[in-house]
């Protein structure tokens, strides 16, 4: 598929992922720490699970690097514990904090200041930080111009016909990011939405009969029964 094309149909599954939806005001936090604690608990855990440890960590006044660097990984644990797998998480917070403080200060101004190429390798050598945490927190947190992949973006991408030759995190990120423009707004409501709808009906069985991205039209013989109703956005965006 040519590069012209790409852009359309990823152009084309925004605009009509956002007429359905609207916006997602992501990421849901008061402040940036606790966007970068919420990118760490949301490892394998479903958001509302999240929000339980987060408001344990606000009601008990450690929601600050500091305060955190103070406990006890098993008093951090007790805490965190509704996010799951507790232990290794308070082990990453851990991580995190202490990194902070070593290397900034807990200055997340003076982090966010540092270029986003040199940024992501130094998140990445973190304890518990991989490539989608780290582009989660550049992103939400730091407002720089990443697009974040997970499972639900592979998913809804590979079955509109878009899946790149290599399944690797990378591939799928220069998908998108040499193919919009490097805009950090968009970046973020562009992967807000495709989480929603990942979520609601680009399930594992999805339910294409309600999807915005359904585009097939029923008396098109050419329409191949292998194929997902969204790989249509293709064919539309050649003509
Ligand atoms: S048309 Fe079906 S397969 Fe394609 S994105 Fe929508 S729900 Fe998923």
């Amino acid at each position: 598929m040519d590069d012209k094309t790409i852009k359309k149909v990823l152009l084309s599954i925004y605009e009509r992922l956002f007429t359905r939806y609207g916006p997602q005001k992501w990421w849901p936090a008061e402040e940036t720490f606790e966007v970068i604690i919420g990118a760490i608990l949301t490892q394998s855990a479903a958001w509302t699970n999240v929000e339980k440890a987060i408001s344990n960590l606000k009601a008990s006044g450690k929601m600050t690097p500091q305060a955190i660097r103070q406990l006890t990984q098993a008093e951090l644990a007790q805490i965190i514990r509704p996010s799951g797998y507790y232990n290794v998480k308070a082990q990453k917070l851990q991580a995190f904090v202490k990194w902070l403080e070593e290397q900034h200060n807990y200055n997340l101004k003076k982090l966010f200041n540092i270029n986003t190429s040199q940024l992501r390798k130094q998140l990445l050598s973190i304890f518990g930080i991989g490539e989608e945490t780290a582009d989660s927190i550049m992103l939400y947190a730091g407002n720089k111009p990443v697009f974040v992949i997970d499972a639900y973006t592979r998913r809804i991408i590979s079955r509109a016909g878009l899946a790149p030759p290599k399944s690797s995190y990378d591939v799928y990120q220069t998908l998108f990011m040499s193919n919009l423009p490097a805009n950090t707004e968009l970046f973020n409501e562009y992967h807000a939405l495709l989480v929603r709808l990942g979520k609601d009906v680009c399930k594992t069985r999805p339910t294409c009969n309600q999807c915005c991205l359904n585009t097939a039209d029923t008396t098109d013989t050419e329409h191949s029964y292998t194929e997902y109703s969204c790989a249509t956005i293709i064919k539309q965006s050649r003509s």
